[in-house]
């Protein structure tokens, strides 16, 4: 079992590494890569995906800044905020933690920010790029998953993806990130019919949908590698039981901590037909922030003209 898991936790640790080495050399040169990150309201799970940014940022010698304003700050301070940190030389990165609060307008937000301070990659000019096959920065969590598919040399050339999930977030620049590595790419979303026939036909079969367990046995090829991008907080005791029966050590999480963490795969039941798979957590969610660390070093290069 343990040879067929994709481990995100590893990869995430390699390429921080390489990482680390850059910032090192960037320092030699007396510059610092710095990330700023913008959240609005108090939503407490963009809370703690913030805090572990910036702890990042720091581990590997870079700085960082958080900007928190209240729910109700509005459109304009938002903008003048992502205006101030355009103009301000010191930042390379600026992220907005996503979802915004309900009634602010995100492409608004996101058309504002610098496109080469861009390093989630979402400003249009960086997702046209991307479509062209001329990438500058790229969205972490697709940027991720083909950094782990090349890191365990797995095959994308002539084989068939199929990607359950449609989002600009995650689906999308990542059916063009496999299309530009030859890969024969197929989008499934809510409204395809029957899904199952459909990725059953995958090699690489990427679950991105944000429903729970909801890739089963009857939708994967045998051999076929999993990765899992749902990522789930189960606090209901029999759900627990129900996806990870017999399972004592992910039971024993649950009761120490209240909750357990689970994808949009049904792990338990898909990991003996697939030939590599990916788990929650431990999976693709280190590398998202890994690659956030490698963007922001990227964008501090190449905002200097280094080679990057
Ligand atoms: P989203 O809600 O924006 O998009 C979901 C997509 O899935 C849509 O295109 C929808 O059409 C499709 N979908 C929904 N139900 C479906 C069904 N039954 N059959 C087929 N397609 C269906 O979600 P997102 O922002 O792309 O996130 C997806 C999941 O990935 C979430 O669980 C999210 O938490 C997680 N996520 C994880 C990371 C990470 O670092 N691991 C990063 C981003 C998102």
């Amino acid at each position: 079992m343990n040879e067929k898991l994709l481990d995100g936790k590893r990869l995430a640790a390699e390429i921080r590494g390489e990482v680390g080495e850059r910032v090192a050399g960037l320092a030699a040169r007396g510059i610092v890569p710095r990330l700023d990150v913008i959240l609005v309201g108090d939503d407490p799970a963009s809370r703690v995906y913030v805090g572990a940014k910036a702890r990042a940022c720091e581990k590997l010698g870079m700085a960082s800044g958080t900007h928190r304003l209240e729910a109700g700050a509005g459109q304009a301070a938002v903008e003048r905020l992502v205006d101030d940190l355009n103009a301000d030389p010191g930042v390379d990165g600026i992220l907005v933690q996503l979802p915004l609060p309900d009634g602010y307008d995100t492409h608004a937000v996101l058309d504002r920010i610098d496109p080469a301070k861009d390093v989630d990659g979402f400003h249009p000019l960086n997702v046209g790029l991307l479509q062209q096959g001329r990438p500058a920065l790229v969205a972490c969590t697709p940027a991720g998953i083909m950094e782990l598919l090349r890191r365990e040399k797995i095959p994308v050339e002539g084989r068939r993806a199929v990607i359950v999930g449609r989002s600009d977030i995650v689906g999308k620049p990542l059916a063009m990130l496999l299309l530009h590595a030859h890969a024969t790419v197929t989008l499934c979303h809510s409204r395809t019919r029957d899904l199952a026939a459909v990725t059953g036909q995958a090699d690489i079969l990427v679950a991105a949908a944000g429903k729970l367990a909801l890739i089963g046995p009857e939708h994967v090829k045998p051999g076929a590698v999993v990765i899992d991008v749902g990522i789930h907080r189960i606090t209901e005791r029999e759900t627990v039981e129900r996806l990870f029966p017999g399972d004592e050590a992910r039971m024993a999480r649950f009761e120490a901590k209240g909750s357990v963490l689970a994808g949009d795969v049904d792990f338990v039941r898909v990991a003996p037909l697939a030939s590599r798979i990916t788990p929650v957590p431990g999976g693709v969610g280190p590398l998202t922030i890994a690659m956030l660390m490698a963007n922001t070093v990227r964008a501090a290069s190449l905002r200097r003209g280094i080679e990057a």
